[in-house]
């Protein structure tokens, strides 16, 4: 009876795995999905923003623990919180056995992981061996090769089937409402998508001479590697930096951006399979890069290991420890981000420009949950996504990209908790000049 019962819930899942998304859940299913216990990894810039998100949401979440490296950083942040049931612990998520006697001793629904990519594929073990949801923000990255690529993770997706469980990747902004705001594009507004531009814009200043917006080890790996965009079914490689050019973000103006390879491009152009080109865009002052380059030219942003004094240290490692941490900038941060997708292809035959877009105060978020724009922007969608996937709006088993999903619900709320979004449809087009 009961193993009848259970391969009735497993081919449930299963069939729902094969579904792109679907909505509906019975009522006594929904109640008990509804009192979620979120397991959070990570005490960063980010897991401090998704702490805060999942407490004000606590008619979701009943219960949080939030686990990392160094748990003095997460007492830090559950003094600022105020939750019924808000717990921290200690765990080093690169053991996956760790990770999995965490989630014994808790039972969460989900586990949300914003520690660094390459905690990604460990803690995704032990969400196989327990039976437990998973989200992160970042694609997994091996830790002596700078590159990354969703093929580690997609290598999942059988496993996550079979224990009808479902993992959503990238839920952060880019990676995240990126891919969501193109999955809404792609819904309500046409029939097939040409050209896509994804551009971010950080009009921020920190007061800091260099600092990065988020782990520092991963934010420079990302931007000193080779620049990677897609066009008429190749990927097209250039010197990292190398193709730049000014571009109008609103309520800014004219900021020049950086032709940068990210991860949703990879999955956008699977998913997307009209997408002629597809482009990723970052803005950067001259002063970043100016000291980059000086980082770079002495070697200092390297990843192979050097013998300082009959001891094996890394660089890139060292230059992150001396570097302010993402979590302290948001104290003073004056200025806004503005992170958007400028999209265009057609409906009914015709040509359709569209170009949606959120921007997000710095002194805004620091005042709310005490951190800059760019762990706001990431930590509201991992909530949000999380929020989604235990009240039943988002599921299914197996690994997911977040274009996969219903963009609806997830839109119809974002601006709820913090992140407003507006769309220009059929206007001039930023990057008309460039089409065929
Ligand atoms: P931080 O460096 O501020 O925080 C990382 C946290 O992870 C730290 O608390 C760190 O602990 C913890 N950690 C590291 N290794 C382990 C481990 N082995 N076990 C347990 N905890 C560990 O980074 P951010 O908060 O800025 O970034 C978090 C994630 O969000 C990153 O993966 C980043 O790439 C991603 N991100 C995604 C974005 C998006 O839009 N999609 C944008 C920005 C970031 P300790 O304090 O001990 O070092």
């Amino acid at each position: 009876m009961l193993k009848n019962e259970l391969g009735r819930i497993i081919s449930f899942l299963l069939i729902f795995a094969a579904q792109p998304y679907c909505e509906s859940k019975t009522s006594t299913q929904q109640v008990k999905l509804d009192m979620a216990k979120v397991l959070i990894i990570g005490a960063g810039g980010v897991g401090n923003v998704v702490a805060h998100k999942c407490a004000q949401a606590k008619e979701t979440f009943s219960e949080i623990l939030l686990a990392s490296r160094t748990e003095k950083k997460c007492h830090a942040i559950a003094k600022a919180i105020a939750h019924p049931n808000f717990s921290t612990a200690q765990v080093d998520a690169d053991q996956t056995r760790e990770v999995i006697a965490l989630i014994k001793d808790f039972q969460p629904s989900i586990v949300i992981n914003v520690a660094l990519p390459y905690q990604d594929l460990s803690i995704m073990d032990a969400c196989l061996a327990t039976g437990v949801n998973y989200l992160d923000t970042a694609n997994y990255e091996p830790p002596n090769e700078a590159k990354f690529e969703y093929k580690w993770q997609w290598a999942y997706q059988e496993r996550f089937q079979q224990a009808g469980i479902m993992a959503i990747l990238g839920c952060g902004f880019d990676p995240g409402v990126t891919g969501i705001f193109t999955a809404y594009a792609l819904k309500h507004y046409f029939d097939e998508i040409h050209y896509l531009d994804i551009i971010d814009c950080n009009a921020g200043d920190h007061g800091h001479p260099f600092a990065t917006n988020f782990n520092p080890e991963i934010n420079i790996r990302e931007i000193t590697q080779k620049g990677r965009y897609y066009e008429k079914d190749d990927w097209v490689e250039v010197a990292p930096l190398s193709i730049h050019r000014p571009i109008d973000y609103p309520e800014i103006g004219l900021r020049e951006s950086y032709l940068l390879y990210h991860e949703e491009l990879e999955s956008l152009v699977k998913h997307i399979p009209t997408l002629k080109r597809a482009r990723f865009w970052m803005t950067f002052s001259e002063n970043y890069i100016t000291h980059l380059q000086v980082l770079q030219n002495v070697g200092m942003t390297s990843i192979e290991p050097i013998d300082y004094h009959g001891q094996k240290i890394v660089p890139l490692q060292f230059l992150k420890a001396v570097l302010p941490q993402p979590a302290s900038l948001g104290e003073n941060y004056q200025g806004q981000t503005s992170i958007g997708c400028h999209i265009q292809g057609i409906k009914d035959n015709k040509a359709r420009t569209y170009y949606i877009y959120n921007n997000c105060h710095h002194a805004d978020t620091y005042r709310e949950v005490g951190a800059q724009a760019i762990s706001y922007t990431t930590g509201v969608p991992a909530m949000l996504g999380a929020l989604l996937m235990v009240t039943g709006k988002w599921q299914g088993a197996g690994v997911f990209n977040v274009e996969q999903l219903d963009p609806d619900p997830f839109l119809q709320k974002l601006g709820t908790y913090g992140l407003p979004w507006h769309e220009l449809v059929d206007q001039s087009y930023a990057f008309a000049s460039e089409q065929e």
